[in-house]
């Protein structure tokens, strides 16, 4: 036991742990103020080496002088006092001050006395921790030496506790440094400065790795996640990129052992944080751990794997906030941060926008789950034939984000991606998608502001009809801040009651009786010069859905002027009002025109509804639902804008309609005798579905009369009246030939 002390003092007799340092005397103070029994224990201890240090002799002869040398020394390990110096108690007095007020506890004391009448009391010897008592006499040539020996192993021993524990003390204190990292390389920096300063070793000579590649998935190979100095640019790279083979292989060693490796001029620590997480650290070290390192790097591992089981947990939980769970791709938030990255690299990367069309109707006809299918087959795919360097994200429901070198991400590409049909269960979905991309994302300031191009793009691509995709401009953004500009002056003037409905005749083609009348919202010049015509500000306040609430309005406005021209005696005029799409997604539209209808006491055949082509077959399911339930209000149907669209027989046919209305372009083909195809043909076709025909924009009596001759039944347009303010209306309305009045 002893022989086993005495090697572990000799082991680590270099006292810094990791280096050699020259070695180092044990100081031991000789405190007597008889000349005599200085130079004895001098000639005694001469030449001494007691484990394998030589001693320093530090010689006081009174109290006063050898306060000086303790100060001086807080590392002195011996100290041979005499009981009586100046005063009868000098030499307890000293023990004392050593004790309670320089706080040496570890250093051993022998207490020298001449006449043995004057030994302290066992509570002092208690009390002061006092090693050895004995008389001058008593200390002999060996004696002495083996006195001193055995306080010097006593004290060796207490200071390798006392060290032990500023170094455990250490340890809680890195390891509560430690946990404050939310992130493995913050964490696997912290470990190596640590580290470094625990055990005094370069920074270059400590390597962090973990086994998994640090963007995560299955690869189990290890993975460098710190490193300083010469190592620093293998950050992030997998172990066999490390130039140094000994320390690649140190660590493979490790890892497959599942244990810390201690080698002659190395040492790997082996971490295990749960089943999936391990972590192993190349420590380099000129000459091996000492005995007394270890445990203190034990210690040191066991927080470092809390840590680590910690930094794992916020990294799941981080996961959670940065990917889609259906996917299980990343999600917007992390594509901002991915564009971020993007935006100060230097590279050619392009960032896209992928969006699936017409994915709402599919979720809706078939269902919620067949849907997310669909979302995760074609998440599937893109992973599968986009190479790993591109990110991938779910941006939005049916929105994917791609950010890659310019050879796989582009619009071609892309696109050709969704030539096969996606396989979903039983199904086959035909999927088409638009595509909004971006090139040159360094001179962007903020992942931020590059989602905000890629989107404007998208919805350029979006709104064109002929194009599936279009690549970011800088003259789009002037549009988009325009039009934003637009939106937000319509939005505070409508509030304002600002906007006007003007009401446009309709006229019967045999009688050139006025039959009814239609609503068109106009929003007044004003100084600011923001303002709009219908035709600029209507598709805005539709894409801002602003519409919804001017629709109601309008058709408010519409019923009480009906009502006012009823009492007027205009009782028979029909009213006709425009409906967009988005008002008819609102579930209370249907109530809203009942509501209209009541509150004016209209009767509901006189409010005619006009739906442009395009709506109607676009989104034929959510309009038919709206529009039988207007039908069995009693409500007129007119499809604005006709021929426009690409409207089959078959899907007219389906719908409850009750006027087709030719639109202004057809009727300006009919020219000084050249006749209108499209006109004609729109026209039969209403007489094949027996519905009524209205031709708009007629200006001319040439157009009124080949329409005429069509049988097309009514007619609207400059050549009887422009669209008027109400006031106005009236007035003409008076002065017109107004047969229903005679
Ligand atoms: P629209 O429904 O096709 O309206 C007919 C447009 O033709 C009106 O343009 C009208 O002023 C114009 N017009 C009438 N007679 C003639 C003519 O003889 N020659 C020519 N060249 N044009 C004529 P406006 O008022 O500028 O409206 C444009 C479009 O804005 C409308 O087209 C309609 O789609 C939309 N709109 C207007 N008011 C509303 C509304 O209250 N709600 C909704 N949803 N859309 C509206
Ligand atoms: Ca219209
Ligand atoms: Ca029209």
């Amino acid at each position: 036991m002893i022989d086993e002390l005495i090697n572990l003092i000799n082991d680590t007799d270099s006292q810094g742990p990791l280096q050699t340092i020259p070695v180092s005397p044990w100081k031991i103070l000789v405190v007597d103020d008889d000349h005599e029994v200085h130079s004895t224990t001098r000639f005694v201890l001469r030449d001494q080496r007691i484990f394998g240090r030589p001693l320093r002799l530090l010689h006081a002869y009174s109290g006063l002088q050898a306060r000086e040398h303790l100060r001086e020394h807080p590392d002195i390990a011996v100290a041979l006092l005499d009981v009586v110096m100046e005063t009868e108690q000098a030499g307890l007095d000293l023990v004392g001050y050593m004790r309670d007020s320089l706080k040496m506890m570890e250093c051993r004391i022998i207490l020298r006395t001449g006449q043995p009448g004057y030994a302290p009391e066992l509570t002092v010897i208690h009390e002061y921790d006092i090693n050895d008592y004995r008389t001058k006499a008593e200390l002999t040539h060996t004696r002495l030496i083996v006195t001193v020996s055995a306080a010097l192993r006593a004290y060796q021993q207490l200071y390798t506790i006392a060290q032990n524990r500023r170094g455990l003390e250490l340890i809680v204190g890195a390891a509560a440094d430690l946990m404050e990292q939310y992130a493995i390389s913050g964490l696997a920096e912290g470990v190596l400065t640590q580290l470094a300063a625990l055990f005094q070793l370069p920074l270059d000579g400590i390597v962090c790795t973990q086994k998994g590649a640090p963007s995560g998935g299955d690869d189990q190979h290890c993975y460098v996640v710190s490193a300083a100095g010469r190592y620093a640019r293998y950050i992030a790279q997998p172990l066999e990129a490390l130039p140094d083979p000994r320390i690649v292989s140190a660590i493979l060693t490790s890892v497959a052992q599942g244990q810390h490796l201690f080698g002659p001029d190395y040492t790997v620590l082996y971490l295990k944080a749960a089943p999936h997480q391990e972590a192993a650290i190349f420590l380099d070290s000129e000459q091996a751990l000492t005995a007394l390192d270890r445990p203190l790097l034990e210690v040191f591992v066991a927080n470092i794997a809390a840590c680590f089981r910690n930094v794992k947990l916020v990294e799941r939980l981080n996961h959670i906030a940065y990917h889609d769970p259906l996917t299980r791709l990343p999600n917007r938030l992390q594509f901002i941060t991915d564009l971020d990255a993007a935006a100060q690299a230097q590279t050619d990367i392009v960032a896209a926008l992928l969006d699936i069309d017409h994915f709402a109707d599919l979720n809706d006809g078939l269902g919620q789950d067949i849907g997310n299918l669909l979302l995760v087959a074609v998440a599937g795919r893109l992973q599968a034939r986009l190479g790993s360097e591109c990110r991938l994200a779910r941006v939005g429901a049916d929105v994917f984000g791609v950010l890659g070198p310019e050879p796989q991400v582009n619009a071609t590409n892309l696109l050709a991606l969704f030539h096969d049909p996606f396989e979903v269960g039983e199904y086959q979905f035909p999927v088409t998608i638009t595509l909004g991309l971006c090139r040159n994302l360094d001179n962007a300031d903020s992942g931020i502001t590059l989602l905000k191009r890629v989107n404007i793009a998208l919805n350029r691509a979006k709104r064109s009809l002929s194009a599936h995709y279009e690549y970011y401009l800088a003259e789009m953004e002037d549009n988009t801040r325009w039009r934003v500009e637009v939106i937000r002056h319509l939005r505070q003037d409508f509030q304002l009651g600002k906007l006007q409905v003007w009401y446009q005749p309709q006229i019967a083609l045999t009688t050139g009786a006025i039959v009814g009348l239609e609503a068109l919202v106009r929003w007044p010049d004003d100084i600011r010069g923001f303002t709009q015509p219908p035709d600029v500000f209507i598709p805005l306040a539709e894409y801002s859905g602003l519409i919804v609430q001017i629709g109601v309005w309008v058709l408010e406005q519409a019923c009480a002027q009906h009502s006012q021209l009823a009492a007027d005696g205009f009782e028979m005029l029909k009213m006709a009002v425009n409906v967009s799409m988005a008002q008819f997604r609102k579930a209370d539209f249907i109530e809203e025109v009942a509501r209209a209808l009541e509150r004016y006491r209209m009767s509901p055949s006189l409010l005619e509804l006009e739906i442009t082509e395009s709506i109607a077959m676009d989104e034929p399911k959510v309009v038919l639902q709206s529009l039988e339930a207007l039908k069995r209000l009693g409500v007129q149907i007119a499809i604005d804008d006709f021929g426009t669209g690409y409207s089959s027989l078959g899907q007219l046919q389906s719908l409850p309609i009750d006027c087709l209305k030719i639109d202004r372009t057809f009727v300006k083909e009919i020219q000084q005798g050249k006749g209108g195809m499209y006109a004609e043909t729109i026209v039969g076709l209403s007489q094949k579905l027996r519905v009524d025909s209205i031709a708009e924009g007629v200006e001319t009596l040439e157009q009124a009369g080949f329409l005429r001759g069509l049988g097309c039944t009514m007619a609207q347009g400059y050549l009887y009246a422009p669209p008027m303010p109400a006031e106005q209306l009236r007035q003409w309305l008076r002065s017109a030939v107004y047969p229903n009045r005679l």
